[in-house]
């Protein structure tokens, strides 16, 4: 077992595309690290480039202490799992997860161990002697999970593969593959483009745009104080609302008088936006204290939620997180108010976080 260290790497299409851009990552060993970021923000190139699937321009990549630059990917001691099953479709689920053990040579003797251990592991006694085009999609994805487990990786990467489940059974292996990682305690690299299962599984996060590293990050650092607009506008359901503020009488004021805390060490003479959390905002009775004036402009019952849309002076389209028994309808005059906390505050021009 082993960490990852992955250093300045840079890759560079040769249409010229530049996938990824210096991109700095320490994966700690045993740790389950997640990227995630929009398509095309250069996470599967810098998985591919760790597998050893793809050259980079630049950078270096090491596992443990080794050097991975040089080696071929079956030197590498990395297992892969694909949003795609690739199974092989005529061999039985016993001799799909023998193949890599055979390939290297093991004797029968450990194959058949290795490959009983794998099956219990992922619940696939019963379908052994299956083909793939006899098992169920998610059936297959946990054969294609087995059989990276048999060969005893130094690391696993994992590229989107729950992407072609459903949404019951993406939630089920979810929680099987972050089991299973702490079980093992082997190093996991995950990547996908889904909010919900990086904060999930991740035990940290890198968040990625247009092949930069735009944080790294606990889920909970990552939800409660992104680190640039990008974070703030990405993370969340709905994400942050990005009001312009500016500095009054020691309170951060928007536009229509709604009052947040300001949080220390505000630089003064730059243009500043907060980042609002949807539950960080409360809809009153119209006059509520604290309350500024504010109208609904649309409300989506979720069953244990409602999300409000509110204009109130000057900000349209603010998004409020409440409980289902607050109920108002559409065009309902009403209040808005700060429920409470520092908002993390941003530099509309450099987009970073200042405080
Ligand atoms: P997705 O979630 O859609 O898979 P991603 O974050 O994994 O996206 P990459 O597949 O790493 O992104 O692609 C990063 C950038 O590199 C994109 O702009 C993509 O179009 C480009 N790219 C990927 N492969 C090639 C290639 N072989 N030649 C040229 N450009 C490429």
């Amino acid at each position: 077992m082993a960490g990852i260290e992955v250093s300045a790497l840079h890759k560079r299409y040769p249409d010229g595309t530049v996938a990824v851009d210096r991109v700095d990552l320490s994966i700690g060993d045993g740790e389950l690290f997640v990227m995630l970021g929009p398509s095309g923000c250069g996470k599967t190139t810098t998985l591919r480039a760790i597998a050893g699937l793809e050259r980079q321009t630049s950078g270096d990549i090491h596992i443990g202490d080794t050097l991975l630059n040089d080696l071929e990917p079956a030197e590498r001691d990395i297992a892969m799992v694909f949003q795609f099953y690739a199974l092989y479709p005529h061999l039985r689920t016993r001799d799909n997860l023998a193949f890599p053990l055979r390939a290297e040579g093991l004797p029968a003797a450990e194959v058949r161990e290795r490959v009983d251990e794998a099956a219990r592991m992922m619940k696939l006694e019963k379908l052994l002697d299956r083909r793939p085009n006899r098992l169920s999609g998610g059936e297959q994805q946990r054969v294609a999970l087995a059989r990276a487990l048999v060969r005893r990786p130094r690391a696993f990467l994992m590229d989107e593969p729950l992407t072609n489940l459903d949404a019951e059974l993406r939630a089920d292996m979810r929680t099987e593959i972050k089991h299973l990682q702490a079980e093992l305690g082997t190093t996991m690299v995950y990547v996908t483009h889904d909010q919900v299962e990086a904060m999930s599984l991740g035990h940290r996060i890198a968040i990625l745009n247009q092949g930069r590293v735009e944080q790294v990050g606990t889920p909970l650092e990552v939800y409660q104080r992104p680190a640039s607009l990008f974070c703030a506008g990405f993370i969340g359901s709905p994400p942050m609302n990005l009001l312009e503020v500016e500095v009054a009488d020691g309170a951060l004021r928007a536009p229509g008088g709604l009052t947040l805390t300001p949080p220390p060490g505000l630089p003064r003479d730059r243009q500043l936006v907060a980042g609002v959390r949807p539950e960080a905002l409360e809809v009153t009775q119209p006059g509520a204290e604290g309350a500024v004036p504010a109208r609904i402009v649309s409300a989506e019952a979720l069953g244990d939620e409602i999300i409000y849309v509110v204009d109130h002076g000057g900000e349209r389209d603010v998004r409020v997180r409440m409980p289902p028994t607050v109920r108002f309808g559409e065009d309902a005059p009403v209040g808005l108010r700060h429920a409470g906390g520092t908002p993390p505050v941003y530099d509309t021009t450099t987009e970073e976080l200042v405080a």
